[in-house]
Order: structure tokens, then sequence, then C-alpha cells
């Protein structure tokens, strides 16, 4: 996306911001850190404004997973609000409509603001504010509410730290540019306690978390010279462990590391019921000689170039073979 687009699309959202009273806040499903981080600023943003503004996940996303317990929901519901058609819908770090816990709801004319990082966004809303050199959506919404003269604090300065150090890895992956250092400088200038925060988020793993990891290192296989890096979850290893599904992230993060490796992947089973034969499939680039966005996208998923992933009802050797495949032809 060229520059002059972001800050046009920048301009309407302020707009829209300004002009509208009623909003209702999403984000995708299985909500990470960004996700979390960016319903919570934006609400805090918005509250600020003076605004009427709920966020909403669906009670099947509750409890959040561990790490972002600490964070404050308030303002949350988990029902959507009667008063629906007459709020502007906020999707928040949603590439796409399949993943939004609303669907239908947001068609009919509905007002739709759509910010977000993610190059493959399918531009669905009324107004598509997507701009994929920012490391996250809390950054898009950090610049948003810089323009709009408000200063994150509080319960909102940590939920932007949080989208931060997540989705930049803790300032490592490549999307981390230097945008994300200021925003980290403001953001600790207004008193985040970064320490605290990285305690909560790495360092309060569940022992049954550990047991799931190990279970994935020990089924990690390598293929074609080591440039697919793969392993598996399955529904047992899951039960077994005593684990839930979000224990399964950043297990993928293991395989990335190992030498040689263009691509890795986890694939698991999806729990739940109805899920039992739907498996997720995480995959993760080394470096830019591999696009994972398109390999994802040709499943019907889709993410970053570094970071994507699909769901599937494939078996274990059509995944492999179909890997396998996609990565040799952009290899080639
Ligand atoms: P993860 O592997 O952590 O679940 O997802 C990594 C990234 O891939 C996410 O940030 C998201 O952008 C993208 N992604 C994962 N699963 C899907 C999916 O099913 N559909 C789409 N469109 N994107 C996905
Ligand atoms: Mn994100």
């Amino acid at each position: 996306m060229s520059v002059s687009t972001t800050t046009a699309s920048r301009e309407q959202v302020l707009e829209e911001i300004v002009g509208a009273e009623r909003f209702l806040l999403v984000t995708h499903e299985g909500p990470d850190g960004d996700a979390v981080g960016s319903l919570i600023a934006m609400r805090g943003a918005l509250a600020e404004l003076g605004k009427d503004v709920v966020m909403f996940l669906p009670a099947s996303e509750l409890p959040l997973p561990y790490e972002y317990a600490f964070l404050s929901l308030d303002g949350l519901v988990t029902e959507l609000p009667g008063d629906l058609d007459e709020r502007t819908l906020v999707f928040l770090d949603c590439g796409n409509l399949e993943r939004n816990p609303i669907a239908g709801a947001e068609s009919d004319g509905a007002h739709v603001l759509n910010i977000d990082h993610h190059h493959d966004n399918t531009r669905f809303g009324t107004v598509n504010h997507v701009d994929d050199a920012a490391s996250c959506t809390a950054e898009i919404i950090w610049d948003i509410m810089g323009a709009l003269g408000l200063r994150a604090q509080g319960d909102v300065a940590d939920a932007l730290y949080v989208g931060l150090v997540t989705d930049t890895g803790r300032f490592m992956y490549d999307n981390t540019g230097s945008r994300a250092h200021v925003m980290a400088a403001e953001l600790i200038q207004a008193g985040v306690d970064t320490h605290d925060i990285y305690r909560h988020l790495y360092e309060g793993m569940p022992f049954a978390k550990l047991q799931l990891l190990a279970r994935a290192l020990d089924k990690a296989q390598c293929f074609d010279d080591g440039h697919l890096t793969l392993s598996w979850l399955s529904g047992a290893d899951f039960a077994e462990t005593g684990s839930v599904e979000s224990y399964s992230e950043g297990v993928i993060d293991h395989l990335r590391a190992v030498e040689g490796t263009k691509v890795a992947a986890l694939i698991r089973d999806r729990l739940g019921p109805g899920r039992g034969d739907e498996r997720k499939v995480s995959l993760r680039a080394t470096d830019d000689d591999v696009d994972v966005s398109r390999i994802a996208r040709a499943q019907g998923g889709g993410g970053h170039r570094r970071a994507a992933g699909f769901t599937t009802r494939l078996g274990d050797a059509e995944l492999v073979t179909f890997l396998r495949a996609a990565i040799a032809r952009q290899l080639a």
C-alpha cells in the first residue's frame, strides 16, 4: 500500500471517529495479544472522547488465554447489542471477514471501519485503513490516538504495549521498525511497566503447556534438506497434557529456529464440538524466499509474508505433499 493511500484512509478514519457516537469493536477469532490489546486500547481511546463504545467477544473466546488475563475487559459484551444497526462497527486486526466473530451482522449496509496491518486484507470495510508497514494493529491505533491528540496511559498504554511486544516477537521480527521502538519508548514514558507485562506474557506458563511443547518437539520432522521443519499436535496431545488450544502458541518459533529452515509449520487438531476433523496449520518463513501468506491463501487462509495460517480438512500425507510442493515452487 502506498503511503498516500494510508494517509488518506487515516484521515477518513479520523473523520469517522469524530463524527460517530456509538461504536462496536470486534477482532478476529482466537484473539492474540495484538487483537486483545487493540480492542482495549481503541475502547479506551473512544471512551476518552466521550463515545459510547463496547467491545465484543463471543463467550466461546472467554476466558482469554492466561497470558492476557491481567488485562481489564471493562466494556466487554458477549452478546451483540440491540442497537447494532446504529453503531459503527470497527474491525481491528481482521484480515478478512471469514475470521470475524459476528459473521452476517456486518452485511446489510452496516458501517464498517476496517483497521488492520495485514497486507492481504480484503478491504471489506466501508472505510479501509490498512497499513501493512505497521508492526501491529496496536501501532496504527497509537498513531490514530496521536492524531486525535490523545496520549496513552494506564490500561490503554499497557494494552498497546501488549499488542506491540507480541506481534513483533518481542521486537525481533522483521516488522519491527524504528516506529515500533519509538512507540515503545513513548509507552514506557507513559508508565508501562515492561517487566511486569513481560512476566504476565511469558513467565506464567502452565506446566501443561511445557508438556505440549515437549510433544511437538518430539514429533518434529525435517523435509527437503531441512527447508521445511514441521510438527504435529493431535487432539490426544492436548487432552493428555491437559492443554487448551492456545497453549500451542509459540511452539512454531522453536521449529523456525532450526538451521536451514525456510518454512516452519505446525499442524494441530482443532478442539471442540464440530471441529473434530478440522486442523489448523500455522506457517512461518525465515526470510523473503518464501511468502507463506501465499501458501495459506491457496488453502483459504491468509496472513503476513512471514506468518500465516489456514484451517483445513486435508489429511497428514496430503498436507505434507501440498506444503512441500508449495515451498519448492516458490524456491524454484
Ligand atoms: P498463527 O499461526 O499464529 O495462528 O497465525 C499467524 C498469522 O496468520 C495471524 O496473525 C494471521 O494473520 C494469519 N492467520 C492464521 N490463521 C489464519 C486463517 O485461518 N485465515 C487468515 N486469513 N489468516 C490466518
Ligand atoms: Mn496483528
